[in-house]
Formats: structure tokens, sequence, C-alpha cells
């Protein structure tokens, strides 16, 4: 496949919403979501809400939002199942007009006997199609069925699994409409995907077995078939099918624990698609990369632990200027004062490489962005560091820090350093005390770019505070 081959792509991404966006169905919105941008075609969204008691309007507001957020945008507003029923009509029309569907009046008890009926004699339980031949009209409690091929085989090259055949026996005549007027699932799929102009079918291989189905309402139609792909399930660490205990959430619980919507994208991407070893993309490098081959027909493992990974890497690549506006809401989370953005930009460069989401950045930013009366200091590290001895050389350092000019990275680095080699000393018998000092702890980022960054006012209060202790 290649972009000169593919003329028009359209893709689709057809969740049903009865539930949040969880990352089985995001990754499969992301494949068709890159497919269709690689190939310079459209990408639609479609809600699957024919299942009036399951979909819920919540749900359908959440996974839009969970597609905004991860940047997944659609071409075209979203199209909604449950407004189409008119069409869905149309097509039953042109099948009954055409003799390729028939009315059925057997009750669903009379179906359940012919199944029950069927699995006793050890057959595929199936409806026996005895209303094919009886030549009847609409009527109360009719369903619409399929006039299916009583014999041959579908057979469909898929994208992910190659040659697949089924064979017409093993399917029966199925219900296009039900007695109720609704459409069913597999019915109004593809009156959708063909209206829709979809090229390229993408979903998940729980799918897999209604292909051949709708395979058939296709050729009924006459209509010309899309390229079919079944993505296969994401299983959990222990290869079982993945759920909450494999630490697997819902997008919206991602965004909330500071994942980057690209982070989560690019790791996803990865569960089933690769591109010779390469970990980590940004959006451009999926798009130019992701041409629908290289599509893996085996499970992906879910792994947090490399998801979390795969974030760190791009929240370190980030620019601190686009990471600051994604950090404030969860430095206001973490109840600290978000007030002086530029002291928050002038943080995020020293955090950046040691945290893994946008919450842990915010939390490894409280000693800086609190006030030296504000901060909290370990015991034990207060104790160990800030001894008599420790608190001269804070105090001794406090008093070339309050002249020192220009009062900046260089200048402190020099002034901590020379202190340290004028009195003969070596760094740990200084550094550990202005450390603690400054931020309330043993550990953090380099001293002289601590003070730069809280400035001269707040790094002398710290100290006073300290030496106060
Ligand atoms: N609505 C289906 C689902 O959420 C997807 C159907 C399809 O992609 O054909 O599983």
């Amino acid at each position: 496949m290649s972009a000169t081959t593919l003329s028009q792509v359209v893709t689709r991404f057809a969740p049903s919403p009865t539930g949040h966006l969880h990352i089985g169905g995001a990754r499969t919105a992301i494949f068709c979501w890159l497919m269709a941008r690689h190939y310079d075609g459209r990408f639609v969204l479609r809600i699957e809400d024919t299942d009036t008691e399951r979909s819920k309007q919540e749900y359908t507001d959440s996974i839009l939002a969970s597609m905004r957020w991860l940047g997944l945008e659609a071409d075209g507003e979203p199209v909604y199942q449950t407004k189409r029923f008119d069409l869905y009509n149309e097509y039953i029309d042109r099948l009954l007009a055409d003799g390729h569907a028939y009315w059925c009046q057997c009750s669903l008890e009379e179906v359940e006997a012919m199944r029950e009926k069927a699995r006793a004699a050890g057959e595929k339980p199936r409806y026996d199609g005895r209303c094919r031949h009886l030549g009847l009209g609409p009527g109360p409690g009719r369903a619409v069925r399929l006039a299916a091929p009583l014999s041959g085989k579908v057979l469909f090259e898929d994208m992910v699994k190659g040659h697949v055949a089924f064979d017409v026996n093993e399917l029966d005549d199925m219900v296009l409409r039900r007695a109720d007027g609704a459409p069913t699932y597999n019915f109004a799929v593809v009156v959708d995907d063909i209206t829709m102009n979809i090229s390229h079918v993408i979903r998940g291989d729980d799918h897999v077995n209604n292909t051949p189905r709708q395979i058939l309402i296709y050729q009924a139609l006459g209509a010309k078939l899309p390229v079919f792909g079944h993505v296969p399930m994401i299983l959990g660490p222990d290869r079982q099918k993945l759920s909450k205990r494999h630490g697997a959430k819902a997008v919206i619980e991602y965004e909330k624990d500071g994942l980057l919507p690209e982070a989560l994208i690019n790791y996803l991407v990865r569960l089933g698609w690769s591109h010779g070893d390469q970990e980590i993309f940004s959006r451009e490098d999926m798009i130019a990369h992701f041409d629908g081959t290289s599509l893996n027909s085996s499970p992906a493992a879910f792994d947090p632990e490399k998801l979390l990974w795969v974030n760190a890497q791009h929240l370190r690549a980030a620019s601190p200027e686009d990471l600051l506006p994604r950090l404030l809401p969860f430095i206001d989370r973490a109840g600290l004062p978000a007030g002086d953005q530029a002291l928050v930009a002038r943080c995020i460069p020293l955090y950046q490489p040691r945290a893994s989401t946008l919450a842990e950045l915010a939390e490894q930013m409280r000693p800086l962005l609190l006030k030296a009366a504000d901060i909290s200091y370990d015991p034990a590290a207060t104790a160990k560091a800030l001894t008599p001895e420790g608190k001269a050389h804070v105090a001794a350092l406090r008093g070339r820090l309050e002249t020192l000019e220009p009062f900046d990275k260089e200048a402190l680095h020099h002034c901590i350093h020379g202190y340290v080699e004028e009195n003969g000393l070596k760094f740990k018998a200084v550094g550990p005390a202005l450390r603690v000092a400054l931020l309330g702890t043993a550990g953090g980022p380099d001293l002289a770019d601590v003070m730069a960054v809280v400035g001269r006012r707040d790094a002398l209060d710290r100290l006073d505070r300290a030496m106060g202790m």
C-alpha cells in the first residue's frame, strides 16, 4: 500500500456510547485516525447509539472529550445512528424490492425453538428460513431478514489477519430490521459504512465474526467492499483479558493522572504496530510512518510501567512554554500557588527530567513554589544536614549571596564553589546543609538553579528560616 495507490481513504471510529473511552477503543481510534491522516483522507466519527437502553449521552460526551484531548480530530460533525433510521428504512425497502430480503413473522420463541432443535441435533443454532418463501408483506410483529446465499464462501483479505474465509452455511438469514422497527447492529453499520464512503474498516477483532455477515449485506446491496482490518485485543501483562486490575484505565483517567495525550497515543500505537525499533514517536512521525502495514496479528500486552516511561520521554522533550498551561491545573490541584506563572515556568526545566507525569512534576515543584514560611522541612534530613557546622556554612554563604551580582545561575555556581574551595572544604560539607535550608529535603535539583529560579529575596528568606531552626 502506498499513497499513490490509495486515492481516497476514509476511515471511521464507531464507538457505542455505553461507557467511557478505554484504551482498546482509543487504540482503534488512533489507527483509524492515522490511516486517514497518512493518506490525506478523511476520518469520521460515528456514535453507534441504537442500543437505547445502554447508550447514554454522558458517555457520548465523555468519548468526544477524550477524542478531543487525544487530538484525534474528526472531519465533520459526529454522526448519530439514532438520527438515521429513515436511511436504514430506505435500504430495507431496496432489499425487499430486489428480493434480497423478506418479511418474517416468527416470534422470538419460535426462533429460539429452532435454535434449540439445531443444537439438539448437534448443528449450529440457526434460523431455518421458514418465512423465506411465504411472500409475506409488512405487518405487526414482523421483522425483515436477509435472504442470504445458501452456499459458498465469504472471503476477504484482512489488513491484519491476511486471508479470512467463512462458510456461508455457518450463517443464517440474519435479521436486518427488528419487529419494533430498529435496524440491527450489522445492518446499520453496513448502511453507514456504504453511505459514508468508508474505504477502510479498522476495528477490534471481537468484530471479526460480524464481518462475513456484513459482507453478505454489502453483496445484497451491490456495494463495493471496504478493506477490513481487525486488530487483536490488548491483553494484560499476564496475557489475560485486559481489565482494571492490570492498571488499565479510561482515557479521561489518564488525563487526570497527568499523562500527555501525545504520550498516550505514542504508547498505544505501539501496541500492535511497529516501525523498526522506534519507540518514541511525535504525532508527525506517526502520521508519516503509519501506512496500514506492519500491524501485528498477535495480541499486545499492556504495560503500565512502559506507559509511564513513554510519558516521561515526551515530558522531557516538550518545551517549557508548551508544558506551562498544561501544568497549571495540576499545580492548582496539588494545592500549590499557581499565580506566579513566571516562577512556575522557571521551575519546569529543573524538574522536567525527573518527573514521569504532570501530576508528579507539580508535586516535585512544591518546595520551590511555596514561600519560605510554608516549606515543610523533612525532620531526618534537617537533623542530619543542619548541624551547627552546617548552619555556620549557610550563614557564611548567606553573607556572600546578599551582595552577589548578578544573581544568576553561573554567578551562584561560582559563589558556592568559591566558598567551598577558599575554605579548603569538600562540597559535601556545605551542599547538603544548603540544600535542606533551601528546599527542606535531601534531594532535588542543582542548588545554583534553585536559587536563580526563586530569586535572591526568597533564597535569603529560606536560609534565614533554616538558620533559625
Ligand atoms: N460500535 C462498535 C463497538 O463499539 C464498533 C463497530 C465497528 O467498528 O464496526 O464495538
